[in-house]
């Protein structure tokens, strides 16, 4: 049998499995460290009460014949895609058709490339989230890199060169920044001058705080004209266990885009969990935002505290407004890994290397805001007394 040899390409040596193995390895040998993590991208918080019993419902419906569900329609029942389109894109008039629920964005992003000849020429930012890259080399796809550095303020611009497919991701993990109106006007005029589309991975929305931010893509003029948006349930509803995303088509990308996008689906899927879907419906009820607003609220200040924390050590920090991610710069030239094993030895504190997000993220780190505020709060302690300790 001849294997997919780029499978082989994705066991290297800087992934997050990799880092779960280290921590793990450390752990056996130092049973008595208290480790906290500042390095997961994993939410804590459970699923708010009314979310529950929606799909407390749902299961017993499953139970009683006349209620029972079994495969559902393979783009995402209607109960949701409507709260979806009232709730999240009232303004921007699409329809039904146009949106597919899934089952998380982690698929979504490549699963999307099916959509795209083979040929089709792929660019991802360096740093990225590493699905994009690995997901396209799975799918044998070629892709080219548009590189993220302090020059461009870890930030993406349209290059000069031609592509087919762009993946942007705002708010962005790692990077934690997000791409305003008018970095946004930017891509959209380069994607319509170059007959590209954006893949548009939005699943950090409701963690936008500035003005000059969109929450959608489509809130810039003519995005409807080329692009793609992801999102999830994962971060804002803790539905990182439960699986349900959803994404827009729109209709004006090419002609009988979802005629096409709707049979390929109908060959490779069938349909999110019926309880999911369920749980989502209820995420846009009033009493399940009133719970959820404050859970979101509580990462953003985690965040808030976490960038003035390595500020005031002199650290050059990158978002941490509009997403729950920094990026930080290590001092003195230390590698990604070597500040990764010097915090986990001598404070027991697990940040993510940059390197794992792109060559470009060597010399960098990433930390996540989404842990208990309680943790967070004695990681800082920790940071701060081995700074004054090492001046
Ligand atoms: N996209 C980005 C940028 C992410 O950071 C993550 C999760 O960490 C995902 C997608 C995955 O989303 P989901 O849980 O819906 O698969």
């Amino acid at each position: 049998m001849k294997i997919n040899s780029n499978l082989r390409k994705l066991i290297h040596q800087n992934n997050f499995t990799n880092i779960g193995k280290i921590v793990l390895k450390y752990k056996e040998k130092n049973p008595d460290a208290r480790i906290i993590s500042l390095g997961v991208g994993d939410v804590y918080k459970p699923i708010v009460k009314p979310i529950i019993e929606a799909m407390q419902k749902a299961v017993t419906e499953l139970a009683i014949t006349e209620t029972f569900k079994g495969y559902g329609p393979t783009h995402g029942y209607d109960f949701l895609k409507k709260k979806i389109l009232t709730n999240e894109y009232e303004d921007f008039e699409f329809s039904l058709d146009e949106i597919y629920i899934s089952n998380g964005t982690k698929n979504d992003t490549t699963n999307i490339l099916e959509l795209f000849s083979p040929k089709a020429k792929i660019l991802i930012t360096d740093p990225m989230y590493p699905i994009y890259r690995d997901g396209a080399l799975a799918m044998s796809r070629k892709v080219s890199v548009l590189y993220l550095t302090e020059a461009n303020d870890f930030t993406p611009k349209p290059p000069k060169e031609k592509y087919d497919v762009i993946y942007l991701c705002s708010p962005s993990n790692p990077i934690g920044n997000a791409l305003t109106y008018t970095d946004l006007e930017k891509w959209i005029d380069y994607a319509i001058k170059h007959k590209a589309v954006i893949l548009y991975d939005n699943v950090y929305h409701s963690f936008i705080n500035s003005k000059n931010t969109p929450k959608s893509i489509y809130e810039i003029k003519n995005a409807k004209k080329v692009a793609i948006e992801f999102r999830s349930f994962s971060k804002n509803a803790s539905f990182s266990g439960v699986r349900c995303s959803y994404y827009v088509i729109p209709n004006d990308l090419y002609p009988s885009i979802n005629t096409l996008w709707k049979e390929r689906t109908i060959n490779r899927f069938n349909g999110a969990d019926y309880i999911a879907q369920r749980g989502a419906e209820a995420y846009y009820s009033k009493e399940a935002q009133e719970l959820i607003k404050p859970n979101i609220k509580e990462y953003q200040k985690n965040a808030k505290l976490l960038k003035n924390t390595f500020e005031k050590l002199k650290f050059k920090v990158w978002g941490g407004i509009d997403c729950p991610f920094l990026w930080i710069k290590t001092k003195d030239n230390e590698s990604s890994w070597d500040l990764f094993y010097n915090y986990l030895e001598k404070i027991n504190i697990v940040i993510i290397p940059g390197v794992i997000f792109g060559e470009s993220g060597e010399g960098y780190f990433r930390v996540s805001a989404l842990g208990k505020t309680t943790e967070i709060e004695e990681a800082i302690n920790r940071l701060k007394s081995y700074y004054e300790k090492k001046a």
